[in-house]
């Protein structure tokens, strides 16, 4: 039994003007896919792990993987479709291929506009007609017709924050080594819900989310009792920072073909039951604008005594494909300065992605006092280049599997000294949701009594640590609020852009 697999990973945000290119991303080929553990956690490793477990020949061929930014550069995305295509022709040329299984994001954009996932997966299916081909996605996939067409079978996350992507890789691969031991064909059952749901929620421990992906696992837990046979329920919620016809939540229950029907009912009921529960999903976490936000941040730890407060920067998002360089937040804190100085610790913002910044720092080196600007590179509507004079307090070279240098900085007011404020920036676009990067440069975010983040929910090493976690609808790419990003692709009428819009799901 030979099995190809590979995968590609964006989530492609069509609002921030960064072309991610080859420098953005991480590409394993061939056996480096199972034998480098950088992404041990990723569905990929599930998928492998679990395909050879099942005594499959893996035929790895590509796995390329980055941080959520801008949309894909053209030349980058057509060479590694290319690289794999050549790799799924070498693997033909071998002997007969019996299955794929793919690991997927779901919401990689190209520039022009093109869904990457359907158009690879679409590609690989005219080369291997016939043969099963499943695939795992994150929960913030955009399902396409060209992907329905390419793919049998699918297994989307079920947490966010995402935690489970290994699992997830692990039921895409059971899903075709079952459907090649039984010698029985692979259906999905789809609809499409005329949502969008701002990232921040969609949390799986919150309502309703918990209770719709709860049904998802019964549906699943059932199939080992053979009461409805499904393989596999998901609830793919699309990505809303991408301006894209397809923009929708869409429900996916794969089955075996004998059991077509239960798969049907079960993807109108999930999407019944989601369109019935709209107007629950709802901010987890308390949420003001940024001057607000900092204003209730301030008072929580100078007049209550909590400790540590996060305010998340949430409009500008890396990890949800923002440009990290907006400035709204950071204006704002140097607005109150006498609230800030009386801080018990210095405020810890993480942070910036700014290279110019971090090139300046790394040649001064760590004590040195500089001109640098912050922010503003991309950008340009939602930030600007604000000057400031630093310290650098450390510098890291080529942190993590992305390779990207950090710089930890303290500003200093025009007219004064040093203010109460450390800032972490990066040369690449790696995010600030990475729980080794602060203590990259010595920093434990526990110790500071008041750390804003680029970030929306808090990952869960911060939310362990948080007293109190607070959001800031901030201007940026990763906006919260959806109602007032000027979209032109999306379809309407779509939720919650047409409030008053009525929807049945197509019986
Ligand atoms: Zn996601």
């Amino acid at each position: 039994m030979r099995i190809l697999s590979g995968g590609i990973s964006h989530e492609s945000n069509s609002l921030n003007p960064i072309i991610t290119g080859e420098d953005d991303f991480v590409v394993l080929r061939g056996n480096e896919i199972s034998r480098r553990s950088v992404f041990s956690r990723h569905s990929s490793a599930g998928i492998i792990e679990t395909l050879q477990k099942g005594g499959a020949e893996v035929i790895p061929t590509v796995l390329a993987r980055a941080v959520p930014n801008g949309v894909v550069s053209a030349a980058f995305y057509g060479k590694i479709k290319a690289e794999m295509l050549q790799a799924a022709g070498e693997a033909l040329k071998q002997g007969p291929i019996d299955g794929v299984c793919l690991a997927l994001h779901g919401s990689m954009k190209v520039e022009g506009g093109l869904c990457a996932e359907g158009d690879l997966c679409l590609a690989l299916r005219d080369l291997l007609p016939g043969i099963p081909f499943t695939a795992a996605l994150d929960m913030h996939a955009t399902i396409t017709p060209a992907l329905l067409r390419a793919v049998d079978g699918f297994a989307g996350y079920k947490t966010a924050p995402h935690v489970d992507s290994f699992e997830t890789g692990v039921l895409a691969a059971r899903m075709l080594l079952e459907t090649l031991k039984t010698r029985k064909k692979l259906y999905t059952a789809s609809r499409s819900v005329p949502v969008m749901i701002a990232g921040e929620k969609s949390e799986s421990a919150a309502e309703p989310m918990a209770s719709l992906l709860e049904t998802c696992k019964a549906l699943e837990r059932d199939s080992g009792t053979d009461k409805t046979a499904i393989l596999a329920a998901s609830i793919l919620l699309g990505f809303p920072w991408a301006d894209c016809e397809y923009n929708a939540v869409t429900i996916l229950v794969s089955a075996f073909t004998e059991n077509r029907a239960a798969a049907d009912k079960a993807a109108r009921d999930l999407a019944e039951a989601f369109w019935r529960r709209r107007k629950e999903f709802s901010f987890r976490t308390e949420c003001y604008n940024s001057r607000e936000a900092l204003a209730a941040a301030c008072t929580a730890v100078l007049e209550k005594g909590e400790r540590p407060v996060f305010v998340s920067d949430s409009g500008d998002n890396p990890t949800a494909g923002a440009a990290g360089d907006a400035t709204e937040v950071l204006e704002e804190i140097l607005r109150i300065p006498d609230r800030i100085e009386k801080l018990p610790t210095p405020l810890l913002y993480s942070g910036f992605y700014d290279a110019p910044a971090v090139a300046a720092c790394v040649q001064a080196g760590e004590g040195a006092e500089i001109a640098i600007t912050l922010g503003g590179n991309w950008d340009k509507l939602n930030g600007k280049k604000l000057p400031f004079r630093v310290r650098v307090e450390k510098t890291v070279r080529d942190y993590g599997p992305y390779k990207s240098d950090l710089a930890l900085v303290r500003p200093a007011l025009p007219s004064a000294d040093l203010c109460n404020i450390l800032i972490s920036v990066t040369s690449k676009h790696i995010g600030f949701g990475d729980e080794n990067l602060l203590p990259a440069l010595g920093i434990n975010a526990a110790d500071y009594c008041l750390v804003v983040v680029k970030l929306g929910y808090l990952e869960p090493c911060f939310r362990k640590i948080a007293a109190r976690a607070i959001m800031a609808a901030s201007r940026g790419c990763s906006n919260e609020i959806l109602e007032t990003i000027p979209y032109e692709k999306v379809k309407r009428p779509l939720y919650p852009l047409d409030p008053g819009m009525e929807w049945t799901p197509v019986v």
